[in-house]
């Protein structure tokens, strides 16, 4: 669901052929002030618009919602970069040798210098500076807010430019010449990631936080203000005094800040596949060409042309690159080795879920969002494999019963909006907030305890309309107060109905009121100008009676998987799919003699010889032991077999009859209609549903 920038994905390419450049000089032949001028000045773009790019897709979010899953991308993305950075070095170790930026009598400050700042091999700098710079800017949003980070960034790049293109300008000062080589001590360039990276990361986050538009002209008159001032910079810099080394800039980040606008607003029609890994492959492998040709280049006249080098470099890298790609794609794409043994699984039906959340659309009013219910681990459905599946159908807001269900589902790397629907502990506030959660304030009470903690949290206000469970009473005083609370951010307001599964009428009338309520108490809302945020009332049951109602959301919850809750009547009839189906294994088979009991107990007695069979399934799957005398039973390839005696914890007894010559290790079907077991169990398929076991193991189907 990431929605892929093009203009971003093409300049990664693009900016992967300026690094080449810089590394080539491919203006040389022409003349060396072109190739200061493009190579040397413009086309230092490329590093910091790979910086950038990190610091949009990565801190953009992570500065506003310090939280669990933005820095557990954080986390994933540095073993990347360092395993990345591990690989690189080793492979080019020989030539690091040969070249001398590492050598055996290197002492162990200088080789950790090397490894820190400088990079074993010409272009590697890249990565300890990556490193550096997106734990230095981590670390610091964890202490201070993005503003100051920003600031912050922006004091050490000037000190950087002083040390790198402005370094012989700030030497006529004597103090500040100690103050540099005090630096100069410690690394021997200041385009590292305690100077330079900080800045650039900070520019692409704040593009990403503020989500301004400018107009293209607006932005191409900028960028090119700020390059001419660069190309003037640089000019005099490398006239007059001369420059230690010509990465940074003054009007750079200037020119980086137009142009990262820019190609986020660029449309074109070149699709660049994997444009980020290709990028960087190029980025790791282009040096490796670079000693190829060069190699070759003595016996090759043509090659001495500066062009021709550079082109044949730059198509090497690519090739290099695109194979380099294909070879990880196919390590990525080895079939996992199925598991044959399963005990007993729930199979879950990526199609019918799809048609399912359709089919709640279809009947909902267009503006109306589904919210999906996957509490009580999804109704038994396995909630991270779920709400995964969800994900897929483009559901985005999750509600879960308890703070634990909320947590484990960003442990599991859900995004969206999490709603917590019941009750947590006031004092559980910092886990709401790190994990990115949505509290319920359950009553006036919850939602003062909760503010006390003076930690910031997302919270859903939840009335009490007329079920007496959980909810504020309606009192538009206490609800108006909860939303000026400074720590509470209250997003939304919602109700739940006691009566919206039964069309008599005593539950209409009941159901009825519960909706004018809430409708009464949003318009109070808003006579007092308090944006009460998102609404939401209906559960499956509120969709499938009283589908006209219009509020931002729908809760559904049993329908999604494909069920009522029980077999009643009701206003719309949606034609739903049950996705899960219980399977499991028969594990023995054996005659047992007429005049013989079977199980536990003396309740089953054989009246004549039975074929009995094993099945690797029981009450402590979920499959409720008050089936055990009520005509339960189970089928195999369309044949039913029945229960025989009670049902243990973890097996289950059947009769083989109708199919004998059924071999042990075949499935058998143990529950695919949720709302007849229910009926024969005396309850609702919601609870049937949600009894099953977590031993269960789960697969998916298309
Ligand atoms: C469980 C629950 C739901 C979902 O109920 P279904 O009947 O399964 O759709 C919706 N809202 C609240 C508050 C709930 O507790």
């Amino acid at each position: 669901m990431v929605d892929r920038k093009k203009g971003i994905d093409l300049f990664r390419v693009i900016a992967s052929v300026m690094v080449i450049g810089i590394h080539t000089f491919p203006f040389s032949s022409l003349s060396t002030q072109a190739d200061e001028l493009l190579t040397l000045t413009v086309f230092r773009v490329a590093v910091p618009f790979f910086f950038m790019t990190t610091g949009y897709f990565l801190i953009g979010k992570l500065s506003t919602h310090f939280c669990y899953l933005e820095i557990t991308h954080v986390k994933a993305f540095l073993k990347k970069m360092s395993l990345v950075y591990a690989g690189v070095i080793l492979l080019y170790l020989p030539f690091s040798i040969l070249v001398g930026s590492i050598s055996l009598e290197m002492s162990v400050g200088e080789f950790v210098r090397t490894l820190l700042f400088e990079g074993t091999f010409y272009h590697l700098w890249y990565f300890p500076s990556l490193i550096i710079g997106l734990i230095l800017v981590v670390s610091l949003l964890k202490l201070v807010n993005f503003r100051t980070v920003f600031l912050i960034s922006i004091a050490l790049y000037l000190v950087g430019l002083g040390g790198d293109s402005w370094y012989y300008v700030i030497q006529q000062s004597e103090i500040l010449t100690s103050f540099y080589d005090m630096i100069f001590s410690v690394m021997s360039m200041t385009r590292t990631g305690l100077f330079f990276t900080p800045l650039f990361l900070c520019l692409g986050a704040l593009i990403h936080r503020e989500k301004r538009k400018f107009s293209p002209s607006l932005l191409i008159g900028g960028g090119l203000f700020f390059l001419v001032a660069l190309l003037i910079e640089s000019r005099v810099l490398h006239e007059g005094v001369g420059v230690k080394h010509d990465s940074m800039y003054l009007f750079l980040p200037g020119v980086m800040y137009c142009l990262f606008l820019l190609l986020l607003q660029w449309q074109h029609r070149i699709e660049v596949k994997q444009a980020s890994q290709l990028s960087l492959w190029v980025y790791v492998l282009h040096p490796l060409v670079i000693i190829v040709v060069h190699f070759f280049a003595k016996g090759v006249v043509v090659l001495a042309n500066s062009f021709v080098y550079f082109f044949c470099v730059v198509i090497g890298s690519f090739l290099l690159g695109k194979i380099a790609l294909k070879v990880s794609d196919y390590r990525q794409k080895r079939p996992e080795i199925k598991c044959l043994d399963k005990r007993a699984t729930r199979e879950l039906s990526e199609s019918s879920l799809r048609h399912n959340v359709a089919e709640i659309k279809r009947v909902i009013p267009a503006k109306t969002q589904v919210m999906a219910v996957v509490k009580a681990n999804a109704y038994g459905a396995d909630m991270v494999t779920y709400a995964k599946l969800l994900q897929k159908q483009s559901v985005t807001f999750f509600a879960v019963a308890t703070i634990d269900e909320g947590i484990a589902l960003r442990k599991a790397l859900i995004s969206g909006d999490i709603l917590v629907l019941g009750y947590t502990e006031p004092r559980r506030v910092k886990e709401l907030q790190y994990y990115d959660l949505i509290q319920s304030i359950v009553s006036e009470e919850h939602g003062r305890l909760l503010n006390n903690q003076k930690i910031k949290i997302r919270c859903h206000i939840q009335v009490d309309t007329g079920m007496h469970r959980l909810g504020l009473v309606p009192d538009i005083a206490d609800i108006s107060r909860l939303y000026r609370l400074p720590y509470l951010r209250i997003e939304g307001i919602y109700s739940h109905l006691g009566s919206s599964d039964s069309l008599e009428t005593e539950a209409a009338i009941r159901t009825e009121k519960q909706l004018q309520m809430y409708c009464h108490i949003l318009h109070e809302l808003k006579k007092l100008g308090i944006d009460y945020g998102i609404t939401h009332i209906q559960s499956s049951y509120g969709i499938l009676n009283y589908p006209e109602c219009s509020f931002d959301y729908v809760r559904a919850g049993v329908i999604l998987y494909g069920y009522l809750s029980h077999k009643g009547s009701v206003k719309t009839k949606l034609e739903l799919r049950p996705v899960m189906e219980i399977k499991a294994r028969l594990i023995s088979k054996r005659y047992v003699q007429a005049g013989d009991y079977v199980g536990y107990g003396t309740d089953t007695k054989l009246t004549k010889r039975t074929l009995v069979g094993v099945v690797s399934i029981g009450y402590a799957d979920g499959i409720s032991r008050s089936l055990s005398q009520a005509g339960f039973q189970v089928s195999y390839q369309g044949n039913t077999l029945p229960l025989i005696g009670s049902i243990c914890m973890d097996m289950i007894l059947i009769d083989l009859g109708n199919v004998p010559t059924i071999s042990v290790g075949e499935e058998v079907v143990v529950l695919d209609d949720f709302e007849e077991v229910a009926l024969m169990s005396h309850t609702i398929t919601n609870e049937t549903l949600s009894q099953l076991g977590r031993r269960l193991v789960t697969d998916v189907v298309k």
